[in-house]
């Protein structure tokens, strides 16, 4: 570790040495892609963005390849700097979060064109980007939202600015002087991928309204995306869910126990997919519990629940109402929080498990922390009903164990969410253990469900009258 600690600190002192103090002389010679001005920062992408388009396909791929390269072999160190700076999640996690974007976030191969050929002619639609993204991103996720986004956004051929959330920004600066710097030994252009050092609301509310940004990519609460929706761009809007699971009795509750406390005490729950309650239908929930136990859950009695509600809470959700967590809380550790409700618990406990009433606020307010409540109903079309509500009509995400074919789909329906996990544990949605790829941008608000390269381009398209078709 100590290694690694060096590390950090050399290349955070790098980064800060190569950044000009003097914004008005920083695009000409700052090649780290960290600005201390945001006008800077668009500027210099946006330059970079017009020498990025004169490149070929098969650059671009070569860009991407050693962007992935590069944020692997940093992975450990940014997971830790990110941990460190936080104070959320779980550091051997967060390595697997990270591997999960470098891996499975899709390349150049995501923006095939398409050709229409019939007796009027040839029309050829192809991908093209649309110049300099502005980017939000939150303190959930910090790198692996950033090594995404860049590889999707530069895959369709873009560049990006990055308004970090500030609780994360060294994290998020350092990893943009790696990403440009991987981008530069490949033959791209500096500042292709750039961020400020000083990232905060009114830097966010700057990008949204500056005339070089082509369009905003935001991914955060709700107050950021109402914010950016208001702004007049076009906006791809990942906000907040609240992922219900449903258990019914016909699932394999061994399975279900393990892949609930697998999937929701993942990185301590800070993801915004992660399961967030659990319906369960009264008939299998004490096994259901035990299983969960067995896996590394702990079980609070109801005076404990009381303790914990009243930590972590700071407003109440309830029907129609979405509530706030205490955020000293978020992305905690179990042991940490049940420490202060005067409980010694050991680390390795991964949730801490509450059995409560449909109406209890942990059910209605997205906590992002490892506090799971759980909730009996009398049969699956109640836990159905519940979970939609409870969802707040986010259609983010939602998880269903169930081996009956005919509920898996109702489900599946009626809470039309951009993701869908049945008998899995939540990340398999999003490509870990589960088929696809991998995206920590879902917009469910604006409808493009999990973001890919594709996701980041405008179609255009070209027809050529009579000829061509060559059948
Ligand atoms: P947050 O909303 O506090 O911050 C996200 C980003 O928005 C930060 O960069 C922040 O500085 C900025 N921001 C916040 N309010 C703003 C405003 N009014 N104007 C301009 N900028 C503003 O979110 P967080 O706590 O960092 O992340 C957790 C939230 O994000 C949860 O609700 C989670 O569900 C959601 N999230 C969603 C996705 C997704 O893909 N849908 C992914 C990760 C996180």
């Amino acid at each position: 570790m100590d290694n690694l600690e060096q590390n950090i600190r050399q290349l955070v002192e790098e980064m800060v040495k190569n950044m000009s103090q003097n914004p008005a002389a920083e695009t000409e010679k700052n090649t780290s892609g960290v600005f201390s001005n945001l006008n800077s920062a668009v500027i210099a992408a946006d330059q970079a963005f017009h020498e990025f388009k004169n490149l070929s396909l098969e650059s671009r791929k070569l860009i991407i390849e050693n962007i992935r390269k590069a944020s692997l072999e940093n992975n450990e160190m940014l997971a830790k700097m990110a941990h460190d700076e936080t104070g959320m999640g779980r550091f051997v996690d967060k390595i697997f979060k990270n591997e999960l974007g470098i891996f499975k976030t899709p390349g150049v191969e995501d923006i095939q064109p398409e050709a229409y050929s019939d007796d009027s002619g040839l029309t050829l639609v192809e991908k093209a980007p649309y110049g300099v993204i502005g980017s939000i991103t939150p303190s959930t996720n910090p790198v692996v939202t950033i090594i995404s986004n860049t590889i999707g956004m530069i895959a369709a051929g873009n560049a990006v600015v990055f308004n970090p959330h500030p609780s994360a920004k060294k994290t998020s600066a350092c990893l943009v002087s790696i990403l440009n710097k991987a981008i530069i030994e490949a033959g791209g252009p500096a500042n292709l991928v750039a961020c400020i050092d000083n990232p905060t609301i009114e830097s966010a509310k700057e990008l949204m309204a500056h005339k070089k940004i082509a369009i905003l990519v935001v991914t955060g609460g709700p107050a950021v995306v109402k914010t950016a929706m208001n702004s007049g761009k076009v906006v791809i809007g990942a906000g907040p869910g609240n992922p219900p699971c449903v258990v019914d009795e016909t699932a394999d509750i061994e399975k279900a126990g393990k892949h609930i406390v697998d999937g929701a005490g993942f990185d301590n729950n800070v993801i915004c997919i992660c399961e967030k309650e659990v319906i369960c239908v009264a008939s299998v929930a004490d096994r259901l519990k035990e299983e969960m136990k067995k896996n590394g859950a702990y079980e609070l009695n109801s005076e404990q629940i009381k303790k914990i509600t009243d930590l972590v809470i700071a407003d109440p959700g309830g029907p129609g109402k979405e509530g706030a967590p205490n955020k000293k809380y978020v992305g905690k550790n179990p042991n940490f929080i049940a420490k202060d409700i005067g409980l010694n618990l050991p680390e390795d406990c991964r949730l801490l498990l509450c059995e409560v009433s449909r109406d209890h606020p942990l059910v209605w307010t997205e906590q992002l922390m490892p506090v799971m409540p759980l909730v009996r109903v009398n049969n699956v079309d109640e836990a159905i009903e519940l979970a939609v509500a409870c969802e707040h009509g986010f259609r983010h995400t939602a998880i269903m164990h169930s081996l009956n074919i005919a509920k898996l789909s109702k489900m599946a329906k009626v809470m039309d969410c951009s993701i869908f996990i049945k008998n899995g544990p939540s990340y398999a949605g999003l490509g870990k253990g589960g088929a696809g790829f991998a995206s920590f941008t879902i917009a469910s608000p604006t409808g493009d469900g999990v973001t890919r390269a594709r996701t980041f381009t405008r179609e255009r398209r070209c027809t050529l009258v009579d000829y061509f078709r060559i059948i």
